[in-house]
């Protein structure tokens, strides 16, 4: 490489840099490496036609005012495609950009190594899930597209996407691959137009564009954000229409993400929709072993079963108590006993044997929860809003205690014992079909099993 031509073109990119920003400049400047400089022009190698274009339309006046300036001499700017140069081009984080890609991945994929398939424990709450993931994994852009994945909060939703990413940058080390939250993506749309730089907003729309693969996270975050609809709207359509593959995790149905276009909407539902529920004992107890083992920490079994039967709802938190009880026991050298861990756990964990539970107790946490009285869920009232909660106490009383259901009859205003058998049965329909009015039920059960009253 002529040296005079490194040293220019040193600081023509420390001049770009404070007038199109880092990002830009790393996007679009740092992959070009100057060749030579001879007759009043600088060659340039890009790394493909692309970027020779993009520099065409949009810096080359301004590279060449700068190179002109700095020479004295009216400069001209040239391109060579070259093809293998790859020792030469870093991306923003130092890692090798690949020499048969199209386009190098400057952008950091930001897929987490750990959140592998290895590490997914399967189980009926997530097995369907699962298998779509597994499927988007072997066949990109292909069968599922998009793969849209729902589920309450620490289910696994975000550790799917990361294995998908994992399991696609080990098979097809060339693929362009992006994980974003949704609210990074917002943050950033928001930014570049902010900037009003119509090099950062085009550098932006071609980072999304490009990918072969977009993963993007608890998407409910779109919901009232027109402007960053709108142009997810577009590279969603872009990226479809090449038969790229996108992954979309949400905290929710599609029918329940409010104030998001129909037309986004509507794509969503294009490909697969697979939810991921709660996981049931015999799951928690395989995730919490596995955990043990990853950590490499022998936890008796009897130490699993009782986290796993306490935590039931999420197993972000199902893992952090592990970790708090594992913690405990390595650095107080306290013996590993059911005991132990029930002392560091004491503010999770209610001893089932030690909560009293009774009627009365249920009544009054689903009356406090519906804005009732007590009184109200005896009363004949028969709108659904005293009949829903009455149903739901009902029920509650039937399964967390051992009355009879003519018992449970007596303490609802005198009511048969078919009414209360009716009720139950109701609302354990209600339970397995709708997933909101599930984690309502057992917010209630969470606060009869753990209120003091
Ligand atoms: P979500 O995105 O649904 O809120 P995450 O994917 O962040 O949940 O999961 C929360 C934590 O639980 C993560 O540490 C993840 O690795 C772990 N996890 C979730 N599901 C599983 C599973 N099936 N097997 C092993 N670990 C899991
Ligand atoms: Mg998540």
């Amino acid at each position: 490489m002529d040296k005079t031509a490194i040293d220019i073109w040193e600081k023509v990119v420390d001049n770009l840099t404070l007038s199109i920003g880092n990002d830009s400049v790393n996007l679009w400047i740092k992959p070009l490496k100057p060749l030579s400089l001879a007759e009043n022009v600088l060659t340039l190698s890009v790394p493909n036609i692309f970027f020779s274009q993009w520099i065409e339309k949009n810096q080359q006046y301004n590279i060449e005012q700068i190179l002109s300036g700095l020479c004295s001499a009216q400069v001209k700017l040239e391109y060579k495609v070259q093809k293998d140069i790859s020792p030469i081009i870093k991306t923003v984080e130092n890692t090798p950009v690949h020499t048969d890609s199209p386009m190098p991945s400057i952008v950091k994929d930001q897929i987490n190594p750990k959140l592998t398939f290895d590490r997914f424990v399967v189980g009926n709450s997530n097995r369907f899930a699962h298998g779509c993931a597994e499927a988007v994994a072997k066949n990109p852009g292909k069968q599922f597209n998009p793969l849209f994945i729902y589920g309450g909060v620490g289910l696994g939703k975000t550790h799917l996407l990361h294995a998908i990413g994992n399991s696609l940058k080990q098979q097809f080390p060339n693929f362009r691959i992006l994980y974003v939250t949704c609210e990074k993506f917002v943050s950033e749309f928001i930014e570049n137009i902010k900037s009003g730089s119509s090099d950062k907003i085009s550098a932006f729309k071609n980072k999304y564009r490009n990918l072969d693969c977009l993963f993007i996270d608890d998407i409910q975050f779109l919901m009232g954000k027109d402007s960053s609809q709108e142009e997810f709207f577009n590279i969603f359509n872009t990226l479809k229409d090449g038969g790229k593959q996108i992954v979309i995790a949400s905290d929710r149905p599609q029918n329940k993400l409010d104030q998001i276009e129909e037309r986004l909407i509507s794509r969503f539902k294009w490909g697969n929709t697979v939810d991921i529920q709660q996981p049931d004992l015999e799951t928690r107890i395989a995730i919490l072993r596995k955990k043990a083992e990853e950590e490499d920490f022998f936890v008796p079994d009897d130490v699993i079963i009782f986290i796993a039967k306490q935590i039931k709802s999420n197993i972000r938190e199902l893992e952090g108590n592990l970790l708090r009880i594992t913690s405990f026991i390595k650095f107080t050298n306290t013996p590993f006993t059911l005991d132990a861990v029930k002392t560091v756990l004491k503010d999770v964990v209610v001893p089932e044997e030690d909560i009293q539970i009774t009627i009365e107790k249920i009544q009054q946490i689903v009356a406090e929860q519906h804005n009732l009285t007590i009184k109200d869920l005896k009363a004949k009232k028969r709108t659904a809003q005293f009949a829903l909660p009455r149903q739901i106490a009902m029920y509650l009383a039937r399964t967390m205690t051992d009355i009879s259901t003519t018992e449970i009859g007596d303490s609802f205003g005198g009511r048969d014992h078919t009414t209360v058998m009716h009720a139950c049965n109701k609302i354990k329909e209600k339970l397995e079909s709708d997933p909101y009015f599930a984690a309502l039920v057992n917010k209630i059960v969470k606060l009869i099993k753990t209120d003091d009253i």
